[in-house]
């Protein structure tokens, strides 16, 4: 097998502004040819030009034609998120950890396609067979929250926190990292070598509890917000979680603020999930009185507070199906996921918070026309964007998901 493109060289980090780049005014989330999506002012990788104008009829025809060619070499992983016209041709659809579970097991398949984001067609590497190859079809699709805690700042703010807290003593380590799923696979070995784990959306209290057993505090990885949620929601009070700041020496900190400290939170946040503000809730309230409203924990702490529920991907899926028919609910998470719940449960009134339709902009570079240029790849016998961790990085990132599955939730 010939392949091209391999990780890290082709990696692209995403940039704060593009985020934005697909926000919309009404409810167009239709996909056009590649050429008028490169119109919208974000990178893309490149890719054939005969791929540029082909309608998007002519690419799911393509991808019909080259899904049965494959046929069950070929595994195709959707995320709750990407658009329609993607998550069709999705073997899976789940969150980043149902699905690299999924990539675990469908063993038959030598091929992987993750339609997701860079780091979890990574953590898909990680879980699956050595002989099968993840492919992620657009490299530009990265996560500005992942990109937030780069491998260099985080090593450099790990040596910076033992050198103020030592190693610790009497089998209680001073801090253990964790990192959420949504990071590098490199930062995800660093919490495996220094005695740390993962954690995902849904088990991020359990890691609380694992890490607080052996440690005196945390460090939390990378999003504030996640780490925050949870440490409030277990009791620790607001003061004694304090934001390490990157851009600034000892993470913008005192020392004496480090040794009081019980959670360091890593000053990193989806773009997405912090667009959604009390007053939205406000006023989906006042607009029904009888809503129900639901939100990421990634969301801010406020706006967690004032909802009634607050949870998972998984979580808000399984609360919004599961509801009675007839119920109203504003949800506050990513809006390809809100269409799709809403698509599917005609006999529920169900909406997205923020009025302005804001795709998460990394996860919509998942254009139809890439993953036929994949797909088109494999029939020719070449893996394009293979997405391989070294042995090295694997290792210790296996240590960290492993401990994740130990402490179960
Ligand atoms: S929704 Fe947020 S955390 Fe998820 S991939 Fe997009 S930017 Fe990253």
């Amino acid at each position: 097998m010939i392949s091209i493109n391999s990780t890290p060289k082709t990696i692209i980090p995403v940039t704060e502004l593009e985020q934005s780049a697909f926000c919309q005014t009404e409810g167009n989330l239709r996909t056009k040819t590649l050429e008028q999506e490169f119109q919208s002012g974000v990178r893309w990788q490149k890719v054939p030009t005969r791929y540029l104008k082909m309608t998007p009829e002519q690419v799911e025809a393509g991808i019909r034609y080259a899904r049965k060619e494959i046929g069950t070499k070929a595994v195709v992983l959707g995320h709750h998120y990407q658009r329609d016209d993607v998550i069709q041709f999705a073997d899976f659809r789940g969150d980043s950890y149902l699905l690299s579970k999924e990539a675990a097991a469908a063993k038959e398949a030598k091929w992987i396609i993750f339609c997701g984001v860079h780091f979890m067609a990574e953590t898909a590497d990680l879980l699956s067979d050595d002989d099968q190859n993840v492919i992620l079809p657009n490299m530009a699709a990265g996560c500005s929250m992942a990109d937030m805690a780069a491998t260099d700042d985080v090593e450099d703010a790990w040596d910076d926190l033992m050198d103020v807290l030592g190693e610790g003593s009497d089998g209680m380590a001073e801090i253990i990292p964790i990192t959420y799923m949504n990071s590098t696979a490199s930062i995800k070995s660093l919490c495996g070598r220094n005695g740390g784990l993962v954690c995902t959306s849904s088990n991020a209290d359990a890691a609380y509890d694992w890490a607080l057993e052996r440690g005196e505090r945390i460090l939390f990885l990378p999003d504030q917000h996640l780490g925050r949620n949870t440490g409030l929601a277990k009791g620790i009070p607001a003061d004694d979680m304090v934001v390490w700041n990157p851009f600034k020496p000892m993470g913008g900190l005192k020392e004496s603020e480090i040794r009081d400290s019980k959670v360091i939170l890593w000053q990193g946040h989806c773009s997405v999930h912090t667009r959604f503000t009390v007053r939205q809730i406000e006023d989906a309230r006042r607009d029904d009185p009888d809503v129900n409203v639901v939100v990421h924990p990634e969301c801010v702490r406020e706006v967690v507070d004032a909802a009634d529920y607050y949870g998972s991907t998984e979580f808000i899926r399984k609360t919004v199906e599961g509801a009675p028919a007839g119920s109203s609910w504003g949800i506050g998470t990513e809006i390809n996921m809100v269409n799709r719940l809403r698509d599917d449960n005609p006999d529920k009134r169900i909406f997205c918070l923020d009025p302005v339709v804001c795709p998460c902009a990394t996860m919509y570079r998942i254009h139809p026309a890439y993953v036929l240029w994949v797909l088109e790849g494999i029939m020719a016998g070449v893996g394009i964007n293979v997405v391989q961790v070294d042995s090295e990085t694997k290792r210790h990132a296996l240590v960290a998901l492993e401990r994740m599955l130990e402490v179960g939730g």
